[in-house]
């Protein structure tokens, strides 16, 4: 029989409105996705329009009424299932991201264990995530240095006119490890000039410094830089990574836009073939989103998964990372629960 698919728009608030180099907001709005078997068992996912990379609400629930009819009969497939979203809706990553979580979710349920050891992972691998600080006047951004004191490591939004202001704001505050996303809202000549700056207040990993396409200017900033320099917007999936070899130290993975779990790990594995690093990072989306990436931190160097910690109102409950480790749930398939 196949599977049965429900859901359900969710609609999440940021503590602070969440700003970036090309934006922000506060309300966010993200789809729940339910598929059940014959026995009654759910699968959960999740589902994140970025407008950045096409997609709207409206698409993912067209995608998602579009797929109903034509889930798969055997979730244990989930391979095949995976190439058969490809197929049928190769526009909205963020929906095909949905139904791979929700599989992984009720074949681990199924099977009675957590998705990361149906994976082979150990949990205690998983690396301390870091916790955002977005764009803002300083004295609301002294605050949220203040509200992170849990969190380890901060990663700073930069891409402005006046970043290096912005770092020092950040640094007179605290003594934590800083890692800047600049969110391709630099130049080269601009990212050039700001190596240094970084360097001074002790920045530790530089994200996305250039446009997306802007590969050969990538290459320029990463033989000057001191610090590794991850790419976001310029690696969607693993077919992405081999021209970023010797322009990048590192990708940043996130479900939103490669569209699997399994493609998730194809990427790891095509960049730990060319020597690279691997970060996880998310979106603002619920506990369910982000602890689908987390089961597969214990692979990455970089995690940056405080999509849901952001928000004042996530209904549900998964891992956590709570003082900046990630912990991953026990319970099986996703390991995720309504609060
Ligand atoms: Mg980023």
């Amino acid at each position: 029989m196949p599977l049965r698919l429900a859901f359900d728009v969710v609609t999440l608030h940021t503590r602070h409105p969440f700003i970036i180099a090309r934006g922000g907001r506060s309300e966010y709005q993200v789809v729940w996705v339910r598929v059940s078997d014959g026995d009654g068992t759910e699968g959960w996912g999740e589902a994140y329009p970025s407008s950045y990379y096409g997609e709207s609400l409206e698409g993912v629930q067209a995608a998602l009424t579009r797929v109903a009819a034509k889930l798969p009969d055997d979730p244990f497939d989930l391979d095949g299932a995976e190439r058969r979203l490809v197929q049928l809706i190769p526009e909205s990553a963020a929906t095909r991201a949905a139904l791979s979580e929700a599989y992984h979710d009720l074949v681990g349920k199924r099977l009675g264990v957590p998705v990361w050891k149906l994976w082979g992972l150990n949990a205690k691998d998983a690396p301390q995530s870091s916790f955002t600080i977005g764009i803002d006047e300083p004295e609301k951004m002294r605050q949220k240095v203040a509200e992170a004191a849990a969190y380890p490591v901060l990663k700073i939004k930069l891409g402005t006119e006046r970043d290096e202001a912005i770092l020092k704001t950040i640094r007179d505050a605290t003594d934590k490890p800083i890692r800047v996303d600049a969110n391709a809202g630099w130049d080269q000549a601009k990212a050039l000039r700001m190596l240094p700056i970084l360097k001074d207040y002790g920045v530790e990993l530089l994200e996305q410094p250039l446009p997306p396409a802007d590969l050969d200017g990538l290459g320029v900033v990463r033989a000057a830089s001191d610090i590794p320099v991850v790419v976001d917007e310029s690696c969607l999936v693993a077919t992405d990574i081999p021209k970023l070899v010797g322009k990048a130290d590192g990708i940043n993975i996130k479900l939103a836009k490669c569209g699997s779990l399994r493609e998730a790990l194809r990427m790891i594995a095509t960049a730990r073939a060319h020597g690279m690093k691997v970060m996880v990072g998310c979106m603002i989306e619920t506990s369910i989103a982000i602890t689908a990436a987390a089961h597969f931190t214990p692979l990455v160097d970089f995690a940056d998964l405080d999509g849901a910690a952001l928000t004042v109102d996530d209904p549900f409950a998964g891992a956590s990372i709570d003082g900046g480790q990630i912990r991953l749930p026990d319970g099986p398939g996703l390991g995720v629960r309504r609060k």
